[in-house]
């Protein structure tokens, strides 16, 4: 089984997402567990602070290091295997993250994930703490909970059994003969779809014909590679 935990000064945001569909079924089959830890009992004044003004000066705030410290510190004590571990720090100026990493740390026994808010985390998390500095992308969000959502999803399908794996194979970004893929268009009934404007749009006949010859190579025509 593989552990999540994902350190976040908004526990509840994951509720409703990771209570539906496949990362559901990944936790009720055990293939994947998500713990969330939230930031602000890792506090120790009366008023919870997470965060802090820059040394730098500027506008907005920072989270504090010691909190996170701390939260890692007590994630640290379920860790059997370091080697299977990663520590993550989500930051818009972080590593890329794709479907190739997703697969790597699929094989991981625990993935903790700190989510930044505000300007961002104090540097010394992401010198001193994490294994790495990961982007979901080239913009900038508010926090890194979203990114959490994502990374906890492209996993939890890759876990054995929790969807069928023939359908992993043929998905997009996967690697097939050394090369990237895209997977090829699909279509579900009605064969034709009468709009409101009198046109008619088509499935390809060919994928009317049960031919499984022909329809294979429509697969392999239209499996695009980059
Ligand atoms: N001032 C930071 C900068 O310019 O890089 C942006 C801080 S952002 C408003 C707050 C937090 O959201 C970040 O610390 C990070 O955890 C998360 N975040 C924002 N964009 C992200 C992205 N593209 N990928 C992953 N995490 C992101």
């Amino acid at each position: 089984m593989l552990n999540f935990d994902i350190v976040t000064i908004f526990p509840s945001i994951f509720d409703s997402y990771f209570n539906t569909s496949i990362v559901a079924r990944a936790q009720k089959q055990k293939a994947i567990k998500i713990n969330i830890h939230d930031l602000r009992q890792f506090t120790s004044d009366n008023y919870k602070s997470v965060d802090d003004k820059p040394f730098s000066g500027g506008a907005g705030m920072i989270l504090k290091l010691e909190p996170i410290y701390l939260a890692i510190k007590k994630i640290q004590k379920k860790i059997k295997d370091k080697k299977k571990t990663r520590i993550i720090l989500f930051s818009a100026k972080g590593k890329r993250f794709n479907q190739q990493m997703a697969q790597k740390w699929a094989k991981y026994d625990r993935i903790v994930m700190i989510c930044g808010r505000y300007e961002g985390v104090d540097e010394r998390v992401a010198k001193n703490i994490a294994d790495e500095e990961v982007s979901i992308g080239d913009y900038v969000l508010t926090g890194g909970e979203i990114p959490a959502m994502i990374v906890v999803d492209s996993i939890a399908r890759l876990m054995p059994g929790v969807i069928k794996s023939a359908s992993l194979e043929s998905e997009s970004h996967n690697i097939v003969n050394g090369k990237k893929i895209l997977e090829y268009p699909q279509y579900t009934r009605p064969e034709v779809f009468k709009t409101k404007e009198g046109k008619s749009w088509r499935v390809p006949k060919v994928l009317l014909s049960g031919d499984h010859k022909k329809i294979q190579d429509y697969k392999d025509k239209n499996t695009k590679s980059y």
